[in-house]
């Protein structure tokens, strides 16, 4: 099957690589007709992770089933799936609690001792590769496979949203604490920060701030009906405080990440942080999907290389702030989502901007990576 290959930073290539197939009796074997690249693909794309050469990138698939293992009961061939990034099993402590992220048998205990949580093609995160390819092999297939309704095939580009950022823009404003009319801010008008926004109008937020330099991103923002915040054209922190009569926003969601840079392209790892800090009001909740990691292999902040960063800590205690972390439970989510998809209540593909083949995959990289005008969010499409 093809897939594509990490052959190094900024290297990535169609390549032919053995096909992946049912390696467990509890395995479903999906064809991948859409997979999306991801800002966190990103990260391993330019090298700022430990991710091995040779493996296979993709985290946010869908398809349809190709074949089942002997012990799978629910999933059936032709099912159209929607696979979520976490590989959880359904059965241990965590998978339990709805807390898929952090599944505690999927894990790969040689990154960290008592390591929890697994993904496909990610660094750290265990050896399944993932899905941008013809193949996907989805462990614990069951618990792990969202079964899609019948517009599944046609409406491919609103449900594929379903295995990451569309429950990790939800999530971060679950962590935030947000409740029906109250204000937020936003950090990060990618794809990850616009289903934020997203998520927001849905919860009937009365503001959506949302803050990048982009154009074409904060336009986006805009066409949802959230406030665009350009920050080459001031702070950002300013410019939700006059928003909100000097007090803040009730809540604020980080969708940026470790390599937060400003609008000269200069990285401050703890610039968003502590933006949030000060743009959020006294006892307000921040959530924290953008991805932080814990060594950095090329990092350009030195402190950052331990995963260390500057923050206000003591303002943040001042205000009585609160804070919630981590990768997306995306199972905690991803059915209910759905459902407003299928009924018309959510329509996350309003960011899609390139719809591609596989083999358009090293170019769809470097233009996403560069964060190109008009380069939103790239769907490829292994089947077409
Ligand atoms: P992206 O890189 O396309 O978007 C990030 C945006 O942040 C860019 O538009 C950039 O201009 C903007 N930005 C950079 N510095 C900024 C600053 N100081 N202030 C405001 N905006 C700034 O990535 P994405 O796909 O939207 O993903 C965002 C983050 O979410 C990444 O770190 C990604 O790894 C992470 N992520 C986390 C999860 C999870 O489960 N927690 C899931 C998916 C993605
Ligand atoms: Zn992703």
């Amino acid at each position: 099957m093809r897939a594509v290959v990490y052959n190094g930073p900024r290297d990535v290539a169609v390549q032919d690589v053995s096909d992946a197939k049912i390696e467990k009796p509890t395995d479903v074997l999906v064809r991948i007709t859409s997979t999306n690249i991801c800002g966190s693909d990103l990260h391993m794309y330019e090298g700022r992770t430990d991710f091995p050469r040779g493996g296979v990138f993709g985290h946010e698939n869908l398809g349809q089933v190709a074949e089942v293992g002997n012990a799978v009961d629910r999933v059936k061939v032709r099912d159209w799936v929607a696979i979520p990034f976490n590989i959880g099993c359904g059965f241990c402590k965590n998978c339990e609690r709805g807390l898929s992220a952090f599944c505690l048998t999927t894990a790969d205990r040689s990154v960290v001792p008592n390591m929890a949580g697994a993904a496909y093609g990610f660094a750290d995160m265990g050896p399944y590769r993932g899905g941008q390819a013809d193949l996907l092999r989805v462990p614990y297939g069951d618990y792990n496979c969202l079964k899609l309704p019948p517009d599944a095939e046609e409406r491919q580009n609103d449900y594929v949203m379903l295995a990451d950022i569309f429950p990790t823009g939800w999530h971060c404003t679950e962590l935030a604490g947000l409740r029906p009319g109250e204000s937020v801010v936003i950090y990060g008008a990618g794809p990850v920060g616009l289903m934020a926004a997203h998520s927001a109008m849905i919860k009937g937020a009365c503001m959506v701030m949302v803050v990048d330099r982009h154009p074409d991103r904060l336009k986006l923002a805009a066409s949802i009906g959230a406030l665009p915040i350009d920050d080459s054209k001031g702070s950002p922190v300013d410019q939700v405080m006059e928003l909100t009569n000097g007090v803040g926003a009730d809540r604020g969601c980080e969708c940026v990440g470790y390599q937060a840079h400003d609008p000269d392209g200069h990285e401050h790892p703890n610039m968003t942080m502590n933006n949030l800090v000060k743009s959020v009001k006294f006892t307000g909740g921040i959530g924290v999907v953008g991805v932080y990691v814990p060594q950095d292999p090329a990092p350009q902040d030195q402190l950052y290389k331990q995963g260390e960063i500057v923050f206000d800590h003591g303002l943040f205690w001042f205000k009585g702030q609160s804070i919630g972390t981590g990768q997306c439970n995306v199972k905690a989510y991803n059915r209910q989502l759905r459902d407003l998809i299928s009924k018309g209540r959510a329509k996350p593909s309003f960011i899609v901007s390139h719809e591609l083949p596989l083999d358009e995959a090293p170019n769809a990289y470097k233009h996403f990576d560069a964060r190109d005008d008009g380069w939103t969010k790239v769907v490829l499409k292994p089947a077409a």
